[in-house]
């Protein structure tokens, strides 16, 4: 009933003929699952990306966005200039945005706003520091996170929202939330969108987990109740690499 997502993250990796081999290998490879694919390449990359993943059944969206409409912000991409490449998908809140480019959660409440007023689907990163694990704080932390950025939305506005938990610890260390973390913490979050929104809200918003998935750990962490796919960061940059995990539902 709910959408599997699998996302591969691609960061601030792979300049334009690199792209354009990863796209080729990905093309290479079967999907055995029933599971939504997606590449988030850096945003230069967006648009050859769109052309040549067109009709593969692999979905291009993008790593960020501004959310002003259009003006004076040096740098940035608007929703619309997203929309115009075939981009319908942004992630937004990422940790790395969060903490290198100060990324706020009023900020991100702006950022949600401005994707599903262009029909955009966000998904929508969050996650603990290891400081707010160890202190037995990570639920509490999740749920501002998720309070702060979303929670001014009608619950029609979570068809287009998914969620993806990522605890910081996890991004890139190698050392990977174990299932039993993963699940517990999806049920948390369930629980917290059923108490806001009620739970056939709460039952149909798929929720990711990301953070050091990989082809040998990817069928445990997806196997719970509660989880409904992957934000893949290094794993993603290989085309196996990333299928095995696409194919691990
Ligand atoms: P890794 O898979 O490299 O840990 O990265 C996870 C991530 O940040 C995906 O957005």
């Amino acid at each position: 009933m709910r959408a599997q997502i699998v996302a591969g993250n691609w960061k601030m990796n792979n300049d334009l003929s690199e792209t354009e081999s990863l796209i080729t290998s990905l093309k290479g490879q079967t999907k055995t699952s029933n599971a939504e694919v997606m590449v988030a390449p850096t945003a230069i990359n967006l648009f050859s990306a769109y052309n040549s993943l067109k009709g593969s059944g692999i979905e291009v969206i993008a790593q960020n966005m501004h959310f002003a409409a259009n003006g004076a912000y040096t740098g940035e991409v608007s929703a619309a200039m997203l929309k115009s490449v075939g981009v319908q998908t942004v992630i937004l809140g990422h940790s790395e945005r969060r903490e290198y480019f100060n990324e706020t959660d009023e900020m991100l409440a702006k950022k949600v706003d401005a994707a599903l007023a262009n029909d955009m689907r966000v998904i929508f990163c969050f996650g603990e520091e290891l400081a707010d694990r160890k202190s037995d704080n990570h639920e509490h932390v999740v749920e501002s996170q998720i309070k702060n950025a979303l929670f001014h939305l009608e619950a029609g506005a979570f068809k287009n929202i998914v969620l993806a938990y990522e605890p910081v610890w996890a991004i890139g260390t190698g050392e990977t939330a174990s299932p039993e973390q993963a699940q517990d913490m999806h049920a948390f979050i369930r629980k917290t969108l059923a108490n806001q929104y009620g739970e056939d809200v709460a039952n149909s918003v798929s929720i990711l987990y990301g953070g050091s998935v990989k082809p040998n750990n990817a069928v445990e962490i997806f196997s719970k109740p509660d989880v409904d796919g992957g934000l893949i960061g290094g794993a993603s940059l290989n085309a196996e690499d990333f299928f095995a995990i696409v194919n691990a539902f």
